[in-house]
């Protein structure tokens, strides 16, 4: 679990914090008061990274920047005006980024650039560039930022390795390389990793003003200007990372169905026809359908029957973690178990039936069960029409069969 620590002396400033910090950041958050509190805070725990304030009552020079960078954490720095001079030295100490606190604005920034940081932690990318210096100099930048940086002395390389690995998040490139130039390579990447995918930025010399718009039409996310400060580039790189992140989360939230957390009908259609299409695996479809729900919902209420739901779903989701479950249906659910027989099947769907109808639900302090009805069939060689109908089948003659049981058809 990752973990974050903030060091600030003033109790407003902390509180702003505190609530920005509750809203964005899903991660452990430790607050320090002072230089001697976060030594505290760093003896006992791990930090992904620090947010620091740099005059602190018992260390009014900055002391603390210099303390968390010394115990290998990554360090953003709050700090309430900043001439060139200290600018300079935060970066020359090695710093992330620092965050001039001069609005409430700056708070808001300041928490949300440690969410990205987060995110970008363990996070792939490439730089393709045939200057080694350059290559270097951004490679330094991008690992500050958190990233497992790679890096390509031209396009050709740097599509070998793009194909070669899916989880290359951010590609920034150059334009003038040898045997295959940025525009190229963008073009070429863009065939197999949409702009929600993979992020690109190009980079291009100072004066070729056309370069910048080409490098958008071909696909690039962004670009920047060389020679570009190290602010510049930060921000873009940032910027570009988290449109990256809300497209994920919007995507995610769409294949999520609302009441139970669990994936949607949507999700589950796509899913189960991509995995068809890996034909050579063999797999199994559960279609399981709560018995009489509709008695639960008329005794106990439909709010109940919604805390019902939500308790199959979780009961669900604790059983079957290695597999896929979505909701395809109010009370019915879809179980994609992967790499297992239809006899394997059978006994991991017999075991959570059985596991279902021992369950003691309590809602508004009433007690109840609940029981389930399976119809489960192979899932390979099949269109995902026909290995519907015969789940659905299945799940027919279960309900036919007094319910409370698993029928499966091959
Ligand atoms: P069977 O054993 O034949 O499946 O009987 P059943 O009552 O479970 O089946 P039926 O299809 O007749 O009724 C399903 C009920 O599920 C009716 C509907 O009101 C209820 N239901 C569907 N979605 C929701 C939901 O989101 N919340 C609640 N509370 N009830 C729901
Ligand atoms: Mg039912
Ligand atoms: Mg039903």
């Amino acid at each position: 679990m990752q973990r974050v620590l903030f060091v600030e002396d003033s109790k407003v400033v902390q509180q702003v914090l505190r609530h920005l910090s509750a809203h964005y950041l899903n991660v452990a958050v430790d607050f320090a008061w002072s230089l001697a509190q976060a030594k505290e805070f760093v003896a006992k725990h791990e930090y992904s990274l620090a947010l620091v304030d740099l005059t602190l009552p018992d260390a009014p020079n900055g002391e603390v920047v210099k303390y968390t960078l010394e115990q290998n954490v990554p360090t953003v720095v709050l700090t309430s005006k900043i001439d060139e001079y200290k600018r300079q030295q935060m970066l020359e100490l090695g710093v992330v980024d620092y965050v001039i606190k001069d609005n409430r604005d700056s708070y808001h920034y300041a928490v949300k650039l440690v969410a990205q940081l987060l995110r970008n932690q363990g996070c792939k990318a490439l730089i393709a560039d045939d200057s080694m210096l350059s290559r270097s100099l951004m490679k330094q930048m991008l690992e500050k930022q958190l990233f497992d940086v790679q890096d390509a002395y031209d396009g050709e390389q740097a599509l070998k390795m793009l194909k070669a690995d899916p989880e290359i998040k951010l590609l920034m490139t150059d334009y003038a390389m040898p045997t295959m130039d940025g525009f190229e390579l963008v073009k070429a990447v863009r065939n197999f990793r949409g702009r929600d995918d993979l992020a690109i930025i190009g980079l291009s010399g100072a004066g070729k003003h056309g370069l910048s718009a080409r490098f958008i039409k071909y696909g690039a996310n962004d670009f920047l200007t060389k020679p570009f400060m190290n602010e510049e580039f930060h921000c873009r790189v940032l910027q570009t990372m988290e449109q990256l992140s809300l497209i994920a989360d919007i995507k995610e939230s769409a294949y999520r169905d609302d009441l139970t957390g669990l994936y949607n009908r949507r999700y589950f259609y796509q899913f189960a026809e991509k995995l068809l299409k890996e034909t050579a695996r063999k797999n199994c479809l559960a279609l399981l359908d709560i018995d009489f729900f509709k008695m639960i919902n008329d005794k106990f209420g439909h709010e109940a029957g919604d805390q019902a739901l939500k308790q199959v779903a979780s009961l669900l989701r604790s059983s079957f973690k290695d597999f896929t479950v979505s909701r395809v249906g109010g009370e019915e659910f879809a179980i994609v178990l992967t790499d297992v027989n239809i006899e394997q099947a059978y006994s991991l769907m017999d075991a959570f039936r059985a596991r279902i109808s021992d369950y003691d639900f309590v809602i508004n302090g009433q007690s109840f069960t609940i029981t389930v009805s399976v119809g489960l069939t192979n899932f390979q060689n099949v269109t995902l029409t026909n290995a519907m109908r015969i789940a659905d089948k299945a799940l027919y003659q279960a309900k036919e069969q007094n319910r409370d049981c698993v029928i499966k058809q091959n």
